[in-house]
């Protein structure tokens, strides 16, 4: 195997096959390649079979991609018979084979976000009364995070009144669960270390089969994580580690950094290597984002030097708004894909939320440049979008039944089916619409006395608002008396909980406010006076505009973009109440924050933009704003420009221009 792609330090990492390896290394110096050459190393030098390679990724994607480099260097089909997945989906795997043994069958079923929290509230109920009246989300949480520390159900050590409740609500669920033959997903990693615990000739048998183990990105695992690599690994000790402790981002989900910084004391023998040299990205890149990094206080000090040697200097921009940010983002996206010099697909915006997509996917959709969010769904398609899009849109034009059909539901209005069917009977009748008959629910046909009730309930809450969007007069305080009267945030919480997905979905409701806050604020300023109909419009034809699936403008939160790399990264919204965020500070979080930051500012290969608006439209009102303080953590000579300053540059050189220029044009006779 041709190993001249490699350096000497990453060689010696491809070249140690037999016992525990450790690299160690910041981001772009070749972490991946060098477990990628290893595990084609071992399968040419036939030092195991593809069968007994077992390479675990942090997400289904990167495993896909490390199967098809693999593929190309020892052909596809030998890639296609190792086992490269997610620990999660090697959880599946391991459940589906030897579940039987804790009780398992291989069909069994894995939870969603809503079906697990039917199922609490379920083995609530059977906990007694004063349990019955709680939180499931809390006992979710709780329960959650005892999976997390390996504690199950029976070795949950109660010893508070609180925790004693926790302990019945756990057991309840895990006896519901099981009689259903049914897991969630933290269940995914604690079910297969518990069988290999309670069943060594299933814990042996994977010992057997995978003689080589390897993990991408372990400054992420978790201690469940942690515990099944090393259980599956001991005999043989052939397990090799990669990763950057500065890249850690996910210790809110219960990843430990520490992992990593253990795991030569944990794996006796273990040869760590530490890689030195960034090959991803231009010198001002690599040092700009180590300026910023080393500011963290726990962390393992690393040289880095850059192979690409010095380039251009990061550049940063301040748009006078966020408009102004948008379109100056979007021009040199532009620019790059016109001038040839870039296409859409080397190019990345990088978000610290999925929600502040909205603004750029807009002007992107307005412009047909092609984009994709990597990881994720448009905001346009994202649920509690189309709900509340739903209602301005009933409101706006009352024949719109579909809307209508919707808004029945958000939330649930008891109205029946074949209430409804009456309903539509009438309109066929009388050549009406569906609200026509809502307004005179006595003359639908054989319709029950309390279904006849609540349409006349829903009427009357519709009408006073169709009156007062019709009218026009402050949209955007009417859009938040609307979500308070349907208790939409709180439905939302309610259903959420402390779900995953909460905070993105309330991210969402504040971003549509805010998109009516930010149109209302721009049609007032050009004079004209904003209407409902239009702010739909403007809406519905953004969402019309079919954009490329898979190419063009990669869209992804910093989270996603672990591991990645593009030529060209923009990243973008950065104001000080943004990233760090507020959040994530009140846990104590600024130094995951800098990490996040550090990997955002690592993904990029030639041309870096940070970019911050000055001033956010807020309640129809425009309020100034701080970039975010990491900016200020670049040391000076990797930037275009100090932050800040160069606005006061631009304006000396455009005015000693105007003065030559007049100069020029009075002395000519
Ligand atoms: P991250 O920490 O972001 O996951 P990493 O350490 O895993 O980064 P890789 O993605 O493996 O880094 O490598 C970064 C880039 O450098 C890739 O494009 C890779 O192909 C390239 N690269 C790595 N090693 C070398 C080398 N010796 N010569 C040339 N290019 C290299
Ligand atoms: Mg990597």
């Amino acid at each position: 195997m041709d190993l001249s792609g490699l350096d000497t330090h990453q060689k010696k990492a491809v070249l140690h096959t037999e016992g525990p390896l450790l690299v160690l290394a910041g981001a772009g110096s070749g972490k991946t390649r060098v477990l990628t050459y290893r595990i084609c190393r071992i399968v040419e030098k036939k030092l195991a079979k593809p069968e007994e390679i077992l390479a675990l990724t942090f997400t289904n994607k990167a495993a896909k991609e490390m199967r098809t480099r693999i593929g190309r260097i020892v052909g596809s089909t030998a890639a296609h018979r190792m086992t490269i997945a997610t620990f999660h989906s090697l959880g599946v795997r391991i459940l589906r084979e030897y579940g039987q043994y804790i009780g398992l069958k291989g069909d069994f079923k894995i939870l969603s976000d809503h079906e697990r929290i039917a199922q609490l509230k379920k083995a609530m109920r059977h906990s007694g009364k004063t349990i019955a009246r709680g939180k499931p989300q809390d006992y979710g949480v709780a329960i959650s995070l005892a999976k997390n520390d390996h504690l199950h159900a029976h070795t949950f050590d109660a010893l508070t009144p609180e925790e004693r409740k926790t302990a019945k609500v756990y057991t309840n669920y895990t006896k519901l669960l099981q009689k259903q033959q049914t897991v969630d997903f933290d269940d995914l990693l604690l079910l297969p270390l518990r069988l290999f615990h309670e069943h060594p000739h299933v814990r042996d048998a994977f010992r057997q089969r995978y003689r080589y183990i390897s993990i991408d990105e372990f400054q992420d695992t978790n201690t469940v994580q942690m515990k099944l690599a090393r259980i599956m690994a001991e005999p043989h000790g052939n397990i090799m580690a990669v990763g950057d402790d500065d890249q850690g981002i996910y210790s809110w989900r219960g990843a430990k950094i520490t992992n990593i910084l253990r795991f030569p004391y944990l794996f006796a023998g273990c040869n760590t290597i530490y890689l030195t040299t960034n090959y991803r990205s231009s010198e001002e890149i690599v040092q700009g984002a180590q300026g910023v990094v080393q500011k963290n206080r726990e962390r393992k000090a690393k040289t880095i030097i850059s192979h690409r040697g010095s380039h251009d200097p990061i550049v940063t921009y301040r748009g006078d708004d966020e408009d102004d940010e948008v379109q100056w983002v979007v021009d040199q996206v532009y620019e790059f894909h016109r001038t040839g010099q870039y296409c859409y697909d080397q190019q990345a915006l990088l978000f610290r939320t999925n929600a502040h997509m909205r603004r750029f996917e807009e002007e992107l959709r307005l412009r047909r440049i092609p984009y994709h969010i990597h990881g994720g769904t448009s905001f346009f398609d994202r649920k509690e979008v189309k709900d509340i899009l739903a209602y301005l849109h009933f409101f706006n034009n009352q024949e719109d039944e579909l809307s209508l059909q919707r808004v029945l539901k958000v939330p649930d209005r008891g109205i029946s089916a074949a209430s409804l069917k009456a309903a539509e009977e009438l309109c066929i009748e009388r050549s009406c619409s569906l609200w026509e008959t809502f307004l005179r629910p006595r003359d639908i046909h054989g319709l029950q006395g309390m279904q006849c009730e609540k349409i006349g309930e829903f009427a009357s809450f519709a009408q006073p608002y169709i009156t007062a969007f019709q009218k026009g007069e402050n949209l955007a305080g009417l859009l938040d008396k609307l979500l308070n009267h349907i208790q939409y945030r709180e439905t939302v919480r309610k259903i959420y909980g402390k779900e995953k997905s909460l905070e993105p979905r309330l991210a969402n409701i504040d971003e549509l406010c805010h998109a009516m806050d930010q149109y209302v604020y721009t049609a007032k300023k050009k004079g004209s006076s904003p209407t409902l109909g239009e702010f739909l419009q403007h809406f519905t034809i953004i969402k019309g505009q079919e954009t490329d699936q898979g190419s063009g403008l990669t869209l992804l939160t910093l989270h996603k973009s672990k591991g990645l790399e593009f030529p060209v990264v923009f990243m973008v919204l950065l104001d000080d109440a943004v990233i760090p965020s507020p959040k994530a500070l009140e846990g104590g979080g600024l130094e995951e924050e800098r990490r996040l930051f550090y990997v955002g500012m690592t993904r990029a290969m030639e041309k870096l933009f940070l970019t911050y608006p000055k001033s956010k439209v807020f309640r129809n009102k425009s309020l100034e704003v701080r970039e975010s303080r990491f900016i200020h953590e670049i040391p000076l000579e990797y930037l275009d420009a100090p932050p800040g300053e160069k606005e006061e540059e631009e304006f000396q050189e455009f005015s000693q221009n105007f003065f030559k220029e007049m100069q020029e044009k009075f002395s000519t006779p």
